[in-house]
């Protein structure tokens, strides 16, 4: 059978399947250039309003992953399990979480990425460390995972190229949100990177890619139904990310937050939510232990030290601090009833902590440092947040994305809880 692009784009647009083989020789065909990109973004557009079946998310999937390379850890000494956090303000669970399930004695491969927007990226929060490398050879990367269990490096080119083509189409034609096409993405790159368990940190609130819980939902349980069917063990948890992670936003801030934790302090909801998932990976890799055991002994720090330096980095030099700070205080005395995640995040990105092309750089300093929570009480005039860049004309546009950021009221409001659903 012999397919053609117009007719694949008008057969979706119309509501009708795709079938295996149209699915696999159309990703192919775009990899390889037989495909225009205004081809492809009018297929995209249409699976947005249309959807993909399960079956054909399947097909779509494995045809993605298969322009690229799979990697195998079946035959490390350990047990390779990994997590996905779908992106969140102060989101910083990977520093602490690989050297913690590493501890616990599973290897995780955190392949990762650099922030795009407003939420920010592990590898420029690691790149914050002095002298820290991002990327690995596959040799080193192996080694490493063997003799420390734990590796947070740059994803290479060869995992799911079809993925870096149409992420970057979907950026610039409106189609990032469209459901399917965040699971295949997500999923191809989660399933070719080669652990034997996932968990899955789908975040649900104002600093999210899901806005509300029922599209989490269903976002989650596609990725999950991905997961099991490509032999990958998979759980998903909702978590809120309404308000802030933690009091750090910002690369530097949040290693400092990260180092804390392991350190046995750090703020509590970074606590909990780095032992939660911990808890989920050690059950999917079979292994016995506590991760708040592991944690309290010190010996996640160990190798928290151990894999900064088996990367160059030097686990006790100075982080960079920006030169430039700037408080913003309480304007009523009450109980903060709301703190934004979307207004911090993008504050912080707009202080210089994020990136607006791919090719831009981040300051390491940059960011936001937040000194009051939901549920606490504030005086007015009280510090509540401290903005730091190297740019101080960055400022006034950080201060703007904060207006309606914090509200403060008389009674104290239960805050939202941590974990909202868990889905397998
Ligand atoms: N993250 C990804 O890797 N892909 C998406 O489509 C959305 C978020």
């Amino acid at each position: 059978m012999t397919y053609n692009a117009v007719e694949t784009i008008t057969q979706k647009r119309d509501g009708n399947r795709l079938d295996d083989d149209q699915i696999r020789w159309l990703i192919d065909a775009y990899v390889r250039g037989d495909i225009a990109a205004e081809q492809m973004s009018a297929l995209a557009m249409a699976i947005y309003f249309q959807g993909l079946d399960d079956a054909e998310l399947a097909t779509w999937t494995s045809a993605m992953i298969a322009s690229g390379i799979r990697q195998d850890f079946s035959t490390l000494s350990r047990v390779a399990v990994d997590k996905h956090s779908t992106g969140g303000v102060g989101d910083k669970i990977t520093l602490p979480l690989v050297p913690l399930v590493a501890a616990c004695g599973a290897a995780v491969p955190q392949l990762s990425g650099r922030g795009l927007g407003h939420t920010g990226g592990t590898l420029d929060k690691m790149e914050s460390i002095p002298g820290w490398r991002a990327t690995l050879s596959d040799e080193e990367m192996r080694a490493q995972l063997d003799d420390l269990g734990a590796v947070i490096c740059a994803a290479g080119p060869g995992l799911v190229p079809a993925d870096k083509m149409l992420y970057a189409l979907r950026d610039v034609t409106g189609t990032v949100e469209a459901i399917p096409l965040i699971c295949s993405s997500i999923m191809s790159k989660k399933i070719a990177e080669g652990a034997a368990g996932l968990v899955l940190d789908v975040k649900v609130g104002s600093g999210a890619f899901m806005k509300t819980p029922e599209r989490a939902h269903e976002l989650a349980s596609r990725m999950v139904g991905l997961g099991q069917r490509a032999g990958v063990r998979t759980v998903a948890l909702l978590t809120d990310m309404s308000t802030p992670l933690g009091l750090a936003v910002g690369n530097a801030l949040e290693v400092a937050e990260s180092v804390e934790v392991l350190a046995g302090g750090g703020p509590a909801d970074v606590v909990d939510l780095t032992v939660t998932l911990a808890r989920e990976m050690v059950a999917l890799a079979d292994l016995d232990v506590d991760p708040a055991d592991v944690l309290a002994s010190g010996a996640a720090m160990d190798v928290w030290r151990a894999m900064v330096k088996a990367q160059g980095g030097d686990p006790d030099a100075p982080l960079p601090v920006s030169r430039h700070t700037e408080v913003i205080c309480a304007t009523a005395s009450g109980y903060v009833t709301r703190l934004d995640a979307l207004g911090v995040g993008v504050a912080s990105w707009r202080l210089g902590a994020g990136r607006t092309r791919q090719s831009d750089k981040v300051q390491a300093g940059a960011g936001v440092t937040l000194h009051a929570k939901p549920g606490d009480r504030v005086s007015a005039g009280q510090p509540i947040m401290t903005l730091h860049t190297d740019t101080p004309d960055r400022f006034a546009d950080a201060r703007a994305a904060l207006t309606d950021a914090v509200t403060i009221g008389p009674r104290r409001l239960e805050p939202t809880p941590l974990v909202l659903d868990r889905i397998d």
